[in-house]
């Protein structure tokens, strides 16, 4: 396949929408310097469009945007893939449902990370979002497919989008980008609550019957009828 034959308006699409969301993370300050990337699938084909690697958030386009297959091969683009492609690459090998992946090593979230710790569930915007507590995933080292196999075998069944990879930091599977982004923002925001709830007491918990109805209620019913979950 050469770049000529991914250069298609789906594909178009999906280079503006990736790159747009790129400036989701810097506005809800989940990222320093060019540490933290989102990519998307492109439905039906075994592509993923993913940020280049070490750009500035603020020279990110459509046009510098990476088409990769799905085993994190270069299909079109100037620039080279986050050196995070290969586990963003075995996630959509792995999960076929997942359509974007975020990574980022948001603050909070991954100073739980660095404690080894999973984030319990005791605030209702956490059962509606994660549907319990947030995972942490194995420790792992870039390069190769350790961290995506961590990721899967840590999501796979869970009800949580986002994983704390040990020591590491925040990786977020989401039905499309978008949905990736938001579980991303999510995940810092419940982390920074829960860090302070844990300084200022002990927190209490929600009972497993109110976390299930109020993931239940969140990801069936709530938001504009007809809009995607969340979305409202
Ligand atoms: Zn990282």
């Amino acid at each position: 396949m050469s770049g000529r034959d991914v250069r298609d308006a789906a594909v178009a699409r999906l280079r503006e929408q990736v790159a747009t969301l790129h400036g989701e993370l810097v506005r809800y300050n989940l990222v320093a310097w060019t540490a933290g990337n989102v990519s998307a699938r492109v439905p039906g084909r075994d592509l993923l469009v993913i940020k280049p690697s070490g750009v500035s958030y603020d020279d990110l386009s459509p046009d510098t945007m990476v088409v990769c297959d799905l085993d994190g091969v270069v299909v079109d683009g100037d620039l080279s893939p986050s050196s995070d492609t290969a586990a963003h690459a075995y996630v959509y090998r792995a999960m076929p449902e997942v359509g974007g992946v975020v990574h980022t090593h948001s603050g909070y979230a991954t100073a739980w990370a660095a404690c080894g710790e999973a984030i319990p569930c005791h605030l209702t915007a956490q059962a509606d979002e994660f549907g319990g507590e947030i995972p942490v995933g194995p420790f792992a080292l870039i390069g190769g497919d350790d961290i995506g196999k961590g990721i899967v075998a840590t999501l796979s069944g869970h009800r949580s989008p986002a994983v704390l990879m040990r020591n590491h930091g925040v990786f977020t599977i989401g039905r499309d980008a978008r949905a990736a982004v938001k579980a991303a923002v999510m995940c810092e925001d419940v982390a920074r609550t829960m860090y302070l709830a844990r300084t200022l007491g002990r927190p209490v918990p929600i009972a497993a019957e109110h976390v299930d109805s109020l993931h239940d209620r969140y990801q069936n019913v709530y938001g504009q009828s007809g809009a995607p979950v969340g979305t409202a």
